[in-house]
């Protein structure tokens, strides 16, 4: 990969951010003729995807395109656009013409044949050099200097100004800092006038204040199968028991609702219906049996068919008779968010306001944004890469326009 030596000529796009929305970018960019230096603070590009590729590297989903575009919520209107023009089949495409062959798993997600990230971001910095992209790596932006020239910071402290045509910022949420993203990007862009909404934690787990004997025997156990209801929805899916609280897919899908109900009312309870495979009249029948002289946990488990964590989870909860009411329906009481550092993604970032069609900050002409440091979220299925590789699309679109309308000319950057 070719590593950038000597500050660009004015001409070259700075794409700050080499996540999967920067790479996304730069190689639109690029594949447009245009000279694009990559920013990224740390030692190689892309930590985070790489990370995600552990859990299989779930890309976009298959489902219908309406319910796909569903996912994101409020911000549904504001990203329609940028996902027609680079669609889920599209980024399968991408994937494919990258020489990773794709998949639909059981539950409509697509994966990589080879469920793992490190061939595709091979493949794919392979391309961006052969368009002649460049990298500057160990370089953190800190802001502008009064000339509106970028500022970097190198490792070694030394600082380095860069003048750009135009400049693309992909610099990712706050969750899983040590990866790169860190949110500082928040307070440089409040300083310069631009709305950002705070960082928050999104598929995210939450605190729940067990006792010390529960965590200790619990933590880490997987609770399954089990169903989670909150406002109105229900579902079944990946529970774990943390020292904390609790955590994983079926937690994270309800992640946004239980974290807006925490920051309105202090707390959120969630309802565990720890025996789902069978009726409240089923069970009641089965608990009806005599007991003898099998402790409540012996019972609760042969009659019940109930798991040790299921019973501590009752036990934890007063709970001291076989009751098939509180198997099915078992209140627990979320008081916070897990931290940030373990969130999957965070909501917040740029307000869609603070943007025109293009992705560019009315604020600050000639500077774009895209990824998750814009203001949306979504569930895991497949929405957050494919949300980054959209926008990281639309936004590098939306400036090669406006360098063609002559933006660049008109000297109007930061
Ligand atoms: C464990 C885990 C598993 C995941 N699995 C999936 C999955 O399977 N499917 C899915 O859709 N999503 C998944 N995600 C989420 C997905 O990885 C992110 O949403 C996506 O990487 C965000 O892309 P981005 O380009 O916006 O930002 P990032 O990937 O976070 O990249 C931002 C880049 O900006 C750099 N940067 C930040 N600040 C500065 C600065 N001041 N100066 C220079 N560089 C800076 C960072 O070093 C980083 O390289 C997962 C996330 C995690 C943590």
């Amino acid at each position: 990969m070719a590593q950038f030596q000597d500050s660009p000529v004015p001409s070259t796009i700075a794409v700050i951010g080499a996540g999967p929305a920067g790479l996304m970018a730069a190689e639109v960019l690029a594949g447009a003729g245009r000279a694009v230096v990559v920013y990224d603070h740390m030692r190689s590009p892309a930590r985070k995807l790489l990370i995600a590729g552990r859990g299989g590297l779930n890309l976009t989903h298959s489902e219908d395109f309406e319910t796909f575009l569903s996912r994101y919520g409020e911000a549904t209107a504001r990203l329609r656009g940028a996902i027609e023009a680079f669609s889920p089949a599209a980024l399968r495409a991408w994937c494919e013409g990258l020489g990773q062959a794709t998949f639909v798993g059981s539950s409509g997600r697509v994966f990589p044949v080879g469920m793992k990230a490190s061939p595709l971001l091979r493949a794919w910095l392979r391309r961006l050099d052969g368009l002649g992209v460049r990298f500057a790596l160990r370089r953190r932006w800190t802001g502008w200097d009064e000339a509106g020239r970028l500022l970097f910071a190198d490792a070694g402290g030394d600082s380095e100004r860069v003048e750009a045509a135009a400049t693309l910022l992909a610099l990712g949420g706050a969750s899983w800092p040590r990866l790169g993203s860190d949110g500082g990007w928040g307070d440089l862009l409040a300083g310069r006038g631009v709305v950002v909404q705070p960082l928050r934690p999104a598929n995210c787990g939450f605190v729940v204040p067990w006792s010390e004997s529960f965590a200790a025997k619990f933590a880490g156990t997987p609770l399954k199968p089990v169903t989670l209801s909150f406002a109105g929805r229900s579902l079944q899916g990946e529970v774990m028991i943390t020292a904390r609280g609790l955590e994983g897919g079926a937690v994270y899908a309800l992640s946004a609702a239980l974290r807006e109900a925490i920051a309105d009312i202090g707390s959120a309870t969630l309802t565990l219906d720890l025996r789902p495979g069978l009726s409240l009249a089923e069970l009641s029948r089965r608990l009806a049996t005599p007991r003898g002289s099998q402790s409540l946990s012996t019972y609760l488990r042969k009659a019940g068919g109930l798991s040790p964590v299921a019973i501590g989870l009752l036990r934890e909860a007063g709970v001291d008779t076989p009751d098939p009411k509180a198997i099915k329906a078992l209140p627990v009481r979320l008081t916070a968010t897990a931290s940030i550092e373990r969130a999957i993604s965070s909501a917040g970032g740029v307000a869609f306001s603070q943007l025109d069609a293009g992705f560019m900050l009315r604020a600050l002409p000639g500077v774009f944004v895209a990824g998750e440091m814009l203001d949306w979220e979504a569930p895991t299925g497949g929405y957050l890469l494919q949300g980054c590789f959209s926008t990281g699309a639309a936004a590098a679109r939306g400036l090669l326009a406006w360098l063609e309308e002559g933006g660049a000319a008109a000297g109007a950057r930061a």
